[in-house]
Order: C-alpha cells, then structure tokens, then sequence
C-alpha cells in the first residue's frame, strides 16, 4: 500500500529549505566517488544535476537518447527565466514571486516546494552569469528583465529569444567540464526503456541503444529522471518531436505515482494549426505579449483584412476583461479566451487564429527597439507563414506546450520509488494547475543546480558504499521484459502506421481531454482511447528491425505509452469535478467564465498509481495553505 509522505519540514516557510539543508546528512567526501548516480536526460534539469553532482565527487552516469547533450529540448526555451532579484526596484521579491507562482498555480501547488523555488532563484541567475550565459543588459550595464504572464513586476531574465539555448550551453559547458575530469560519463544515443528495482529501491536502468539496437543494463546508488514532459501525447505540440513519456510511465508501471497527469497547458501565442499534413507546432514566445497586443474583430465572421479593421471595431478582449494584467494575463485564461472569440466566430478571417499586433509599439518605441527585442522571433514567424510581422499583425492560436503533471515527488524530489529522484518538467512539482511563463527553466534549473545535490547526498548518507553490479535476477527480468516488449512491437506487422495512432490520439485528447473538459466528452474519451490502444497492439506496423536504428520502432514505443497515458489524463479530469488553472471543466465555471475551483473537496494533488492499463488507484495528498489565502484568482 502505498503512502504519500511530502517531507514537508517543520518551521515557518522562509526557514524550512535552510533548517532542511542543515539537518541533512553530509557523504564524506572520500567517499562520494563511491556512490554511482545516474542521471537520465541532459537537458536543462538533467545537465544541471548531473554537472553539479559530478562537481561534487560522485561517480554520474548521464544518459540522452540525443547525439549530444546540448540537444535536449530545453535548447528550443525562446524568453527568458524568472528570479527575484529585483533589479527593477519594481517591489518584486521572493515573497511576491512564491506568491505569484501558488496563485498562478490556481491554488493547487505545494506551497513549501514554491517557496524554495523562489527562494534558490537567485541563485541561479549567479550561476549562469558565472557560466558566462550572455543575459540581455540595460543601458547601465545590469541585467535587463521583462514581464511575463501572471505577474505586475519585471523578473524575467533573457538572451534575445535564445534563452533556453545559451542556459543550456551554460550547463553543459559545466557537463563537458566533468566528463573531461572523469566525474561524469555520458551515455548518448541510449533511451531509458525501464527501471531496474532491487527489494523495492531504484538500482538501475535499461536502455536500448538506438544505433544498434543492443538492449544493456546499468546499475547506481540513485537514479534521476530529467526527461521532460509529455505534451506529445497530443501530437501536435510545441515540444521537439522526439519529446516523449516513456522514462516517467516505464516508472510509473514500476510504481511511482504520477501526479496531476490532467493539468496541461495550451499556451496563448502559437503559430496555428495549417493542415492535416503537419506534425509539430512552433510556439511565438510569451514574450511578445509585452509589447503585442491582441485582438479579433467585433464583427461576427469578419473576412476583411486585418488592415481594414478600423480601431473601433477591433476588441482587444484581454485588455477588455482584464484591464490590470491585459495582454500579461496568465496563459490559461488567455489560451480559453482565445477560444471563445473563436467559437464566438470572431477568429481572424475566419481561421482558428487572433491578431497579435506591433503596430502600436512600433509607432511607440520604433522598429529597431522591436527588433532588439524579438529580432528572431519576428524572423521565424516570418520564415514559416510568409507574412512580415512588422507589417500585419501575426496570427496566433493556443497549442499543447508544456505539462504540469509528472510523477509525484516529495519535498526532496524523491518519487514514491525509494531512490529514484525525478527532476524539471518530468516531475509534478511546483506549478500547480498551470505554469507562468519563464519559470520551467527555473525550476528545471533549481531542481538541478540546487536542489537534488542535496536531497540526493542526504538520500546516498543512509546507504552503505557498497559496490553496485548491474547483476542478479532483477535486472535480468527487466532486460527480458523490454526486449519481449520490443519484439511484440515489431511482429504485429499490421496495416496502420504508428503516426495513424498517435495523429488520432492527439485528435481525441484535443478534443474531448484539451481547452475545455466536460462529462461526456471525457467520458467518450477514456473508452476511444481504450479501443484504440487494443487496436494498436493489433494493426500497428513497425518495419525494420529491432537490431539497428530504427526510428519507427522508438516512436512505436513511444506512442504505446501516450495510449495508456493519454487514458490515465482523461480519467484524472473527470475525477476532478472542479476547474482549476489548465483544467476547465465547462460544467464548473464562474458566472463570467472563469474557472471555478471547489477548494473544500479538491485541494488536493491527485496521485495515480498503476494497476494495469485502464486500472489506476487515486490517492490524494492534501494541499495546506498556511501562508498564502486561498481566494479567487483574479487578473481584472
Ligand atoms: C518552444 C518552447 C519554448 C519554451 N520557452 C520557455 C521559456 O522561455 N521559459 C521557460 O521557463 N520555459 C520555457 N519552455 C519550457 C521549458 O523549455 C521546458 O519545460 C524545459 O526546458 C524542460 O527541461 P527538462 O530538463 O525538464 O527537459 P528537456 O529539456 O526536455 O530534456 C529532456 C532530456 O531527457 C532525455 N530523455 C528523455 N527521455 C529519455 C529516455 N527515455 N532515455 C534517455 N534520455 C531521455 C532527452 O534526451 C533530453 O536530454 C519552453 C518550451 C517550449 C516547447
């Protein structure tokens, strides 16, 4: 039976990170090359760990189904990270961004994690600018900041719109320094298919080598899963991809509880859906909300040219409804906002689309401060639709971008398999029922840098150094297992591609499990999606061999996944009779619109855990607010 522990530590909210570092237990530093960790993922949580962890002493393994480190997702990151420095004197402060964050969060994330985040933010920004990551400066030679959604201050730091690569190339410069020491060694081209147990506690992994095929074991003291999020499971997303679930669900179906798995984001500014032929989605970064202002036209089926929409027949609907924040309001309310112009009829032209127009803040500000600040961005927009963004308005529409569930993690980090650590977008942690912009790359970065080096040496102090073997009968069962499980997908040998499955997987999790949720439709959803995994393990055609690089084989394992995941999502969200951030039920919403939370039966976090395929418990952790009033969100 298991049982949800947070280790939340005692004493008052500002005191608990400092007071938990101090009353844990320190690994002798003779011994920290004892100890083997493995880090899965190289991106922005994983290099971080891993790097810092090697820097420490200990003996890392890090593994990346990616030719190099640095091309993890997190490179594609376009504006900027959050922390709470205050450069802007705006009255911004670890306070206010912890307070950000949980009300953002729609109320529904664990206050003392946040408070840490905000809290070692800070810290990162020293870290990188030590890196030498080229942050954008003002005039006076500090760092610059901007706003982003949910928030009245200026805490984002950024580089141009290359953010998430310069962080990268910041981490795995300090990756590369390790594996040049000998402290880390990596793994490339390996993908994480399983983790290995010994008497209940997380020894080790299986990997497949994804040139020749060849299925290997490795052993360690503690793994760390850092392998992403899941927003593929929609097939269009703004994800690389190659962004995938398997590490956390293979876990998951080894018994670590996954959190929230409902509570994904559609984020407001992406380029829109333009056929049926595509397969991935770009996003236009939130940062142009700054200075973007977004609109549709009053008129009912307005086909006129955006052009030829006079000022007073244009509705600038965020500003309209919500004058404080406008334009910065969170993205959950504006992606539903965006919707209903849409299903109001009011999209530009006609298209599932809505204006976001510079024309303002080039009169204002002039062409060349726009393009300082969004120079690339205007480049990509303008590559791809053929349409200049200085001139028309771009078009923009919600898409699946980043997902808040992941699998449930305590205090420090620690799934609920003994040793096995689960870091950045991989683990549920800190966003609640929706995440503010620029703050996956802190936490990733907290997580990473800050956070498991010390939850994992506290973790690795009770254990004895004893040499690890990739050896014995459970790792010999999970080779079996995975290799049996490869072999099942190649011999189905039927009639239907395995991007025929995923493109109509993410047809019904947009549908019926996407901006808006109700009953029925998840009701359909969790039997459509059922029939469609049985159909899967029946029609799916996989060619090529399982002893050779074989993309079709790795996307087939991928998608068998989403078809029990995407399941496991639309079940979450009709357990959760209320709306909260990400997560609107049509059936519960304010008198506006607004989604309506139901604090006394829903403050919780919902944790699943795995019986079979369409079998999953509930367990619920309760969500205690001490520090911060529950209270309505309100962005007016
Ligand atoms: C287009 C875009 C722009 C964004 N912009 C911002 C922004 O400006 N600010 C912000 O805060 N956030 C932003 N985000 C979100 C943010 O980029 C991600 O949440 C964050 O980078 C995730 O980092 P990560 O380290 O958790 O995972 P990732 O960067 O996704 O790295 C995952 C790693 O795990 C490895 N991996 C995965 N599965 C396996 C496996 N089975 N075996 C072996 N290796 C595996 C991969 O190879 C990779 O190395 C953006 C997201 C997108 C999609």
């Amino acid at each position: 039976m298991v049982k949800l522990d947070a280790k939340i530590p005692e004493g008052p909210i500002a005191e608990k990170w400092n007071n938990h570092k101090f009353n844990s237990k320190l690994v002798n530093p003779a011994n920290k090359r004892k100890y083997d960790i493995i880090v899965v993922g190289t991106g922005l949580a994983g290099a971080a760990a891993a790097a810092t962890l090697g820097e420490l002493g200990y003996n890392v393994k890090a593994f990346t189904y990616h030719d190099s480190a640095r091309r993890a997702h997190s490179i594609s990151a376009q504006g900027g990270i959050n922390a709470a420095k205050n450069y802007q004197n705006d009255g911004d402060s670890v306070y206010r961004l912890f307070y950000d964050t949980v009300k953002g969060g729609d109320f529904r994330a664990r206050e003392a994690n946040v408070y840490r985040l905000a809290e070692v933010s800070n810290n990162i920004i020293d870290q990188c600018v030590a890196q030498g990551v080229p942050f954008a400066r003002e005039y006076g030679g500090l760092l610059d900041n901007r706003s982003f959604g949910g928030a009245l201050v200026s805490r984002t730091f950024y580089a141009k719109g290359q953010t998430g690569q310069q962080l990268l190339l910041g981490a795995v410069s300090s990756l590369n320094k390790e594996i040049g020491k000998g402290t880390v060694k990596l793994y490339n081209r390996k993908e994480m298919l399983d983790v290995v147990l010994v008497d209940g506690v997380a020894r080790g992994i299986i990997t497949r080598d994804l040139l020749t095929g060849e299925i290997e074991k490795y052993s360690a003291h503690a793994v760390i899963l850092a392998t992403g999020g899941y927003a593929n499971v929609f097939f269009l997303s703004t994800s690389a991809m190659n962004c995938n679930a398997t590490a956390i669900w293979r876990a998951h179906k080894k018994g670590a509880l996954f959190a929230n798995p409902c509570y994904t984001q559609i984020h407001p500014t992406c380029l829109p859906v333009h056929g049926e032929n595509q397969s991935k989605l770009t996003l236009m970064s939130e940062s142009l909300r700054n200075d973007g202002r977004i609109w549709v036209s009053k008129l009912v089926g307005d086909m006129r040219q955006p052009g030829d929409i006079p000022e007073e027949e244009r509705d600038y609907y965020l500003e309209r409804k919500y004058p404080s924040y406008g334009n910065l309001s969170p993205r959950d309310i504006s992606s539903r906002s965006a919707k209903e112009a849409f299903d109001a009829g009011r999209g530009a032209r006609g298209q599932e689309a809505v204006y976001l127009d510079f024309k303002d803040a080039i009169g204002r500000l002039g062409k060349n401060v726009i393009e300082e600040r969004y120079g690339n961005l205007f480049q990509i927009y303008e590559t791809i639709t053929g349409e200049n963004p200085y001139r028309v308005p771009m078009k923009i529409y919600p898409a699946p971008h980043y997902t808040m569930g992941g699998l449930w993690v305590d205090y420090n980090l620690m799934s609920t398999i003994p040793g096995l650590f689960v870091g950045g977008e991989a683990n549920f942690s800190d966003h609640g029922a929706n995440r503010l912009g620029a703050s996956a790359l802190m936490q990733g970065l907290a997580d990473g840098y800050f956070i498991l080096p010390y939850t994992i040496s506290d973790y690795l102090a009770s254990a004895k150094p004893k040499t690890m073997k990739a050896e014995g009968p459970e790792f010999d069962a999970a080779m079996k297992e995975v290799t049996e499980f490869t072999q099942k997908l190649i011999s189905i040998n039927g009639k239907m591609t395995v991007d025929d499955f995923h493109k109509q997987l993410g047809r019904i999790m947009w549908n019926k499990v996407g901006m808006g949720r109700n009953e029925k439709g998840l009701t359909e959803a969790i039997k459509e999606i059922a029939e469609l995994r049985e159909l899967f393990w029946k029609e799916v055609k996989v060619v090529g061999s399982a002893d050779d690089f074989n993309q079709t084989l790795e996307r087939a394992g991928r998608v068998a996944d989403y078809l029990e995941l995407g399941e496991l999502m639309a079940r979450d969200a009709l357990s959760r009779n209320e709306s909260c951030g990400g997560h609107f039920r049509e059936e519960y919403q304010t008198p506006e619109g607004e989604a309506q939370r139901d604090d006394e039966n829903y403050s919780f976090v919902s944790a699943w855990e795995f019986n079979k395929p369409g079998d999953w418990n509930l367990h619920k952790e309760d969500l205690a607010f001490e520090n911060i009033k529950l209270a309505q969100r309100s962005y007016k």
